[in-house]
């Protein structure tokens, strides 16, 4: 339990990451009925980013600190207007509190975070807002008790791990198989880093071969994937995706590219419905 997402708040995987997530939590407002959103590792919310952390690594700089000048036309608008709403670009929005600022009153949005301070941070963002619930406990033990939601009947689960354990990608497969089992019909996303290709290409064929279907992966690279130590690129796998999403996040992930001067980007359909 080392990781801090302070250090690398607003940087270009952040930036991704949340871009797509506002897609997808979008795709839930077309409808009244109720949704839920699970963020399996929550992080702190919202991030002051001329704080200690952020000013160490200055990572936001070649993030979000880029993307201030984007207009109402860009296709990150809908994610950048939550952000400026949420005092940015000094004070950076995390998944948390960009999903509380979609939700309607009937939806709800649950958060694990098993730091406790950072979790104490989190929940004192919420503590007048009756539809989130803040949880101190494993993001993945969690799944099997707050699966299938109580409040809906869709929903996303958000898994956003730090990546500080060897076997990530194995409790990634087993979380994936057990949401599967208790919420058939739930949207998964999941984000992690490209490092290297390999660990990415065994995890998604485990998936394939564990009978996963429906599976979309967006990627944003800013250097080829040739050094482990680096974070070369950030990936969000969408588990049955919404209808149009492939197209937003091409049109999403192309802007990026453009403003953060990346080396490219792809949306590819990894395992059909
Ligand atoms: N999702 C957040 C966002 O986009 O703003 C960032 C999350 S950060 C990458 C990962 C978080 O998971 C850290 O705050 C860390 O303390 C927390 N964490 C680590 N292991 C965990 C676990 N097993 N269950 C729940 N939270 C965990």
């Amino acid at each position: 339990m080392n990781y801090r997402h302070a250090y690398h708040a607003g940087n270009f995987a952040d930036c991704m990451k949340h871009a797509l997530l506002v897609s997808l939590i979008g795709s839930f407002l077309r409808k009244p009925t109720p949704f839920m959103v699970l963020d399996t590792h929550a992080g702190i919310g919202r991030y002051d980013l001329r704080c200690e952390e952020a000013e160490k690594t200055q990572e936001w700089r070649t993030g979000i600190g880029l993307l201030t000048e984007e207009g109402p036309d860009s296709p990150l608008a809908p994610w950048l207007d939550l952000v400026r709403k949420a005092g940015g670009p000094e004070i950076y929005p995390g998944s948390p509190l960009l999903v509380s600022m979609m939700l309607r009153e009937q939806d709800h949005l649950l958060c694990c975070e098993k730091h406790p301070e950072d979790k104490r941070r989190l929940y004192g963002i919420f503590t007048r807002t009756p539809n989130v619930t803040v949880h101190e406990r494993d993001g993945y033990e969690a799944l099997r008790a707050l699966l299938p939601p109580q409040t809906a009947k869709r929903g996303l689960v958000l898994i956003d791990p730090p990546f500080e354990e060897p076997n990530e990608f194995a409790r990634l497969e087993n979380a994936v198989q057990t949401i599967q089992a208790r919420f058939s019909n739930g949207m998964i996303a999941i984000w992690y880093p490209i490092k290297h290709r390999t660990p990415v290409r065994a995890f998604h064929m485990a998936l394939q071969d564990a009978g996963v279907r429906d599976i979309l992966a967006a990627e944003l690279l800013m250097r080829p994937p040739v050094d482990p130590d680096r974070l070369n690129g950030s990936r969000l796998l969408v588990i049955k995706p919404p209808f149009g999403f492939a197209e937003q996040a091409k049109a999403q992930l192309e802007r990026l590219k453009t403003r953060l001067n990346a080396h490219e980007w792809s949306v590819t359909q990894i395992v059909p419905e």
